[in-house]
């Protein structure tokens, strides 16, 4: 499959890892929109939140689990930011379900 998480998460593509689990990979976003920037995102393939069924919901599971943990390790105390973006009205541009973790300053109160 050509997914660039996929690679990136097989260490073909070089990415600026944060955290790593059996299950999640996080890292820093190539485009930063605000002082901390990760992407989390599961290690089994899935397009995006859009996808989750009953019989995959497993996969969020363990990012959720993850998100926290992630945020922890960099120092985002004070708060923090998570987006899922989706599909063409999403401005989905990576198929592969990510979460965008922003923090690291007080964000803009809008988000669209
Ligand atoms: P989205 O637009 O929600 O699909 O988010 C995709 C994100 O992936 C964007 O914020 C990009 O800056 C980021 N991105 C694209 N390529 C890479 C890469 N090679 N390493 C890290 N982040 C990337």
């Amino acid at each position: 499959m050509d997914c660039l998480f996929c690679k990136i998460i097989a260490g073909k593509i070089p990415s600026a890892k944060v955290y790593e689990n059996d299950y999640v990979y996080a890292f820093r976003d190539i485009q930063p929109q605000a002082p901390v920037h990760v992407l989390i995102v599961p290690k089994e393939h899935i397009s995006s939140i859009d996808e989750v069924t009953p019989a995959n919901s497993d996969i969020v599971r363990h990012v959720a689990e993850a998100i926290p943990e992630v945020a922890k390790a960099l120092g985002l105390e004070n708060g923090y930011r998570v987006i899922t973006n989706v599909g063409e009205d999403g401005c989905q541009s990576v198929r592969h379900l990510h979460f965008h973790l922003l923090g690291g300053a007080k964000l803009p109160e809008r988000m669209a």
